[in-house]
């Protein structure tokens, strides 16, 4: 390649940072912490970002994210809420009581940018629903009338259009579209508000349908089991349950066991897609993709709760096992998922760019409100369990975790995960936005209008990486503050 590119008429700019192939060109593995991406050049606003992306070599999904099959992160609440959390019934709004002033509903503009608040008895979800105040309600108000009560700008329960709880999206939707109101809030039998809907996400929602659907519109729907036999029988009960993908849940996922599973599925069920792994090395993944899976997911030791690479000695850097795989994998058309190791969106955005087409995630998803397990207190943080699922923990409770980490003749169990807890994060109705909000801006800080486009350019070598040193890891961080308040979204 030439050493200087051509830029535009002032001449020429030196090559500058490393390709893909050149950041991995070396022994020493990568985490997402050791590298970052070079900045490109922006013509396109972030919202524009297509963020469509294959699953398997037949599953493709609006969004890349996927929740970790682990006892503390995905139940039915997680699944259903991770498929269609977009469908636009926001849970938990910004809500206000009546003596509140418009003082605090300018505050809250500014701090989340929007303006339409429900107004409720006691200013909390779950109460009864007394007004609502949107920006027309408070648009032409003086500075001096910023301590006005909401109970007197607002329109009154008696003159609101509401919808009552269990409302389908699509009547919802037609209730809006007759009100000619923005907002629509959803109350229980008892006149207190459950959910508000905005007419923003209708007509978004009608413009680019994120939820990924079947060919008959079901929401699709994945689920992991074991290698051993008595998994043949949840197999049959998933597959009569419609399940879309199976998810073959091993640490080490290149064995004869695995195999074996997947010719057993593929000859059994030839439309299921299958996902193998787990690998962090193109000879595991030879093994699979021969064997015939859709999918592969990617990552052993990097999980937050994980002590395989203490314990086992095996395991890579999830930076570059990532890319190693998904690198291999491209070839045979498979898709690749980086499993664990997630700890910030911008982890996710590094993932995608090293050429995972999607993410899942344990710890990020663990503690919010659909994760399974109840909330408890410790020095009075509010707090939900999240363990591995080859903890004692896990294990004691679950035969499935035993079998992904422990063979049935081990005399002693060796636990490669511990049992933890995590900050209540509150509901991935806001999180995941905020996800998907962030690898939009990811992606066009990049360059890139889409996560093919991003791959492209990764494979290409136009995307430039450049190696992170203690002290940069350092600089990127917070620092020299007395203190501060880290607000993400
Ligand atoms: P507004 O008219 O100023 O309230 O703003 P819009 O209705 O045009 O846009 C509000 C956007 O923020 C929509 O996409 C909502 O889904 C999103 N949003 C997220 N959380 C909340 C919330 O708590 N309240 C409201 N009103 N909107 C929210
Ligand atoms: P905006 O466009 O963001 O200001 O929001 P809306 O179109 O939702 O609201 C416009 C006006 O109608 C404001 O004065 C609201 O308080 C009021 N409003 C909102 N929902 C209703 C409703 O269901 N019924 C009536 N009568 N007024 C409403
Ligand atoms: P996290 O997102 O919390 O960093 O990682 C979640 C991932 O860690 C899971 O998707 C799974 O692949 C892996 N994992 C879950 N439990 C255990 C465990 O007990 N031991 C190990 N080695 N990995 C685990």
């Amino acid at each position: 390649m030439a050493d200087y590119l051509i830029s535009g008429g002032t001449g020429y700019v030196p090559e500058d940072g490393l390709t893909a192939q050149q950041l991995f060109a070396s022994a020493d593995g990568l985490t997402y912490n050791d590298f970052l991406i070079l900045p490109g050049f922006i013509d396109f606003i972030a919202d524009e970002v297509d963020l469509t992306s294959a699953l398997t070599r037949k599953i493709t999904l609006k969004t890349p994210l996927i929740s970790s099959p682990m006892d503390t992160v995905t139940e039915a609440d997680m699944a259903i809420a991770m498929a269609k959390f977009e469908q636009g019934f926001i849970t938990d709004p910004v809500v206000l009581s009546p003596s509140h002033t418009v003082g605090d509903v300018l505050e809250a503009k500014m701090r989340h940018g929007f303006s339409g608040i429900p107004i409720t008895e006691t200013g909390t979800m779950g109460s009864k629903l007394v007004g609502i105040v949107t920006s027309r309600d408070i648009d032409f108000l003086a500075e001096k009338d910023h301590t006005t009560l909401l109970s007197e700008v607002m329109t009154p329960r008696i003159e609101l259009v509401v919808a009552p709880a269990g409302v389908t999206l699509k009547e919802a939707n037609e209730i809006l579209q007759r009100s000619k109101k923005g907002k629509l809030p959803i109350v229980n039998d008892h006149d207190e508000l459950v959910a508000i809907i905005a007419r923003t996400d209708l007509k978004k929602n009608r413009d680019y349908p994120l939820a990924s659907k079947d060919s008959h519109k079901q929401l699709l729907c994945g689920a992991a089991v074991g290698t051993r036999e008595d998994d043949k029988y949840r197999l049959d009960l998933l597959t009569q349950a419609g399940v879309d993908v199976i998810v073959l849940d091993s640490s080490q996922g290149n064995s004869v066991y695995q195999i074996a599973m997947v010719h057993y599925i593929k000859q059994k069920y030839p439309h299921l897609q299958v996902i193998g792994g787990n690998v962090v090395t193109a000879a595991q993944a030879k093994n699979l993709i021969d064997a015939g899976v859709d999918g592969l997911r990617v990552g052993m030791g990097c999980g937050s709760i994980c002590i395989t690479q203490e314990v086992m000695a095996c395991g890579r850097p999830q930076g570059t096992a990532v890319y190693k795989v998904a690198e291999y994998a491209r070839r045979f058309g498979v898709p690749i998922i980086a499993d664990g190791g997630i700890q910030t969106v911008g982890h996710v955005v590094k993932a995608l760019a090293l050429g995972a087409s999607t993410v899942m995630m344990g710890s990020l998803l663990a503690a919010t409100t659909e994760a399974p397990g109840e909330y408890f207190f410790s020095d009075g943080v509010r707090l939900k369990k999240y363990r591995g699922m080859g903890s004692l923990d896990a294990m004691e409770k679950s035969s499935s975790s035993q079998k992904r980490y422990f063979s049935e003749g081990d005399k002693v169990k060796i636990a490669q995960g511990v049992s933890g807890s995590i900050q209540d994060k509150g509901s991935i109705q806001k999180f995941v936005p905020y996800l998907i909000a962030g690898i939009q801006h990811g992606c066009q800080d990049i360059g890139a209008r889409s996560l093919s486009v991003l791959r492209s350019m990764m494979y290409s070598g136009e995307l430039k990486f450049e190696k992170r040193t203690m002290s940069a890891q350092i600089e990127g961080g917070v620092h020299g503050l007395h203190s501060y308040e880290k607000r993400l979204y």
